[in-house]
């Protein structure tokens, strides 16, 4: 059931789990209920769920399928209607021709949250970037790629990517031509600003209630037990939600200053709250940073490849000649450039091209996206003077991150480039949007806020999903690994159902 409008409540005298969510819509029509306006709202769920962006909704689709009741609670309603309440520092980062301030576009309050502005690129993270090197600070997943297949294949259809989930799940692709080079699969989905079937199968799901404008701002707790959830709707009005289970599904931003807030009164240890709203991180990218002409064995081998998506090819280094690079990992998206818009010194060195190598090259324009350098030095924090969610965002491009766009370079200019163009500087890098990593899941080397069930380590029944759990960010795009861990949590709790 999606309301959209504000926050409504259940009338006292359907206050019966048992018909929770199945013909109450017909029954009293909402229209009614939006004229109701109970203070002390009380809603009730198997699972209650703060936040419904792709990890809130995802996770309810697949508690569905579990078979159980979940409620989510969405601070905000339209896009751009409304905002959190957030400040940050000055931030070289991609407005993707929206111009939009980098919070109002990246920090969605809205149903939906970041579906209703990303554009829809997905990759699944890579051996190399969930093995623990011990050579690289905070390196690694305490999760393998196995454990994460199967959930990648799930979100592959709820995010319908389209073609086979092989695609976009086998490994990087070595070249024969070149074995430091890989190929590696970006899929695109077509699930943009909400669609409308999503928006039907709420509407018509027995077992999923949505509210919007319902921002929480309390968790209450007894001992390890969350009890209950507080806050309040678009007009001041308190509500409670309780629940079995609770899980944080407000984005990187919004999950941690949730937990932050209420840090006090869970038992969480002093070493673990302390690393609520560190490790902030966003991948930088480095936007038309070349033109290249490729080696006609690895542009023969790169053109016959399979993994070309929306004309884009993403390549990345091969994974042993990434564990002796000194950097973080990185892709490189090639697209070709028609002739029509060569440069006159483009055209020389084609002519030039053909005459050593008996054929024309093709001319590819490049985009580097990188893994974020590791880092505790972006972070945020909670604005205790405000008793509503407020905080400042403090992040910033790493110092190491031009120098490891610089070894991008270098690799690509050794192992595939025949000529090269420059276009942009290696420091010419902008943040695009894809926060991660506040509340970090605990690895074998270093401590974290959430376990590998993504449990808040101290409590028994509160949960985080979305990439503020992400220990590390790898260069892909976040949202499929989102929605990945959000149907593996769907699916764990749905195991662990009658744990005490
Ligand atoms: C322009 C742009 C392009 C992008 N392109 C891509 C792409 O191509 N591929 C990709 O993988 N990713 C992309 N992203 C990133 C992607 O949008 C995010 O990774 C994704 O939306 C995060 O999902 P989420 O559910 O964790 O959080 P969000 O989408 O941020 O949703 C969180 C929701 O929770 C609500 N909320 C938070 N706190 C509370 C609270 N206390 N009470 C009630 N509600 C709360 C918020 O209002 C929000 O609606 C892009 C992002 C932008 C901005």
């Amino acid at each position: 059931m999606v309301r959209r409008g504000a926050l409504q409540s259940r009338p006292p005298q359907l206050e019966c789990a048992c018909c929770w969510g199945i013909d109450t819509k017909s029954a009293m029509g909402w229209g009614m209920l939006s004229t109701m306006a109970d203070n002390g709202a009380s809603l009730e769920a198997d699972v209650a769920i703060v936040g419904s962006g792709p990890a809130g909704l995802a996770l309810a689709m697949g508690l569905e399928q579990a078979g159980l009741r979940s409620l989510v609670l969405e601070g905000g309603r339209d896009p751009y209607a409304s905002r959190w309440n957030l400040s940050m520092n000055a931030l070289k980062a991609a407005d993707y021709g929206v111009g939009k301030p980098y919070l109002d576009l990246h920090v969605q309050r809205a149903l939906g949250g970041g579906i209703n502005v990303w554009g829809g690129w997905c990759a699944p993270l890579r051996d190399a970037n969930l093995t623990v090197d011990q050579s690289k600070a905070y390196a690694g997943w305490p999760l393998t790629r196995d454990e994460l297949r199967p959930h990648y294949i799930r979100a592959h259809g709820l995010l319908e990517i389209g073609g086979a989930p092989e695609a976009v799940l086998e490994p990087p692709t070595e070249l024969t031509s070149s074995p430091a080079l890989a190929v590696y699969g970006f899929g695109l989905s077509p699930v943009r600003g909400l669609p409308k079937h999503w928006l039907q199968r709420l509407e018509a799901s027995t077992s999923i209630d949505v509210r919007t404008g319902a921002t929480v701002l309390d968790i209450n707790a007894s001992g390890g037990t969350i009890e209950s959830l507080g806050g309040i709707d678009e007009l001041g009005r308190p509500f409670t939600a309780r629940a079995r289970r609770y899980v944080l599904a407000g984005g990187s931003c919004l999950n941690a200053l949730l937990l932050e807030k209420n840090a006090a009164r869970l038992p969480v240890d002093q070493k673990r709250a302390a690393l609520i709203g560190q490790h902030l991180a966003d991948h930088p990218y480095i936007y038309g940073r070349s033109r290249l002409m490729l080696r006609p064995e690895v542009e023969d081998e790169i053109e016959r490849s399979s993994r070309w998506f929306g004309g884009f090819l993403s390549i990345c280094p091969a994974s042993a000649t990434l564990k002796q690079m000194p950097c973080r990992d990185f892709h490189v998206l090639l697209t070709r450039v028609d002739e029509k818009l060569w440069t006159e010194t483009e055209q020389a060195a084609a002519a030039n091209h053909a005459q050593v190598f008996g054929r024309k090259p093709q001319l590819y324009s490049t985009i580097i996206g990188m893994e974020a350098a590791a880092g505790a030095s972006s972070h945020l924090r909670l604005d205790r003077s405000d008793s509503n969610l407020a905080g400042a965002v403090d992040i910033h491009i790493p110092e190491k991150q031009a120098e490891h766009g610089g070894l991008a370079v270098e690799w690509l200019k050794r192992h595939a480039a025949a000529a090269w163009f420059d276009k942009a500087k290696p420091d010419d890098i902008v943040a695009v949007g894809h926060l991660m990593g506040t509340t970090r899941m605990e690895t074998d080397g270093n401590p974290g806020v959430v376990d590998r069930d993504c449990r808040v380590i101290g409590t028994s029944n509160l949960f985080v999903a979305g990439s503020s759990v992400f220990p590390t960010t790898g260069f892909a795009n976040p949202t499929f690994t989102i929605t990945a861990l959000a149907l593996r949590l769907a699916q764990h709790l749905g195991e662990t159902r009658h744990a005490p």
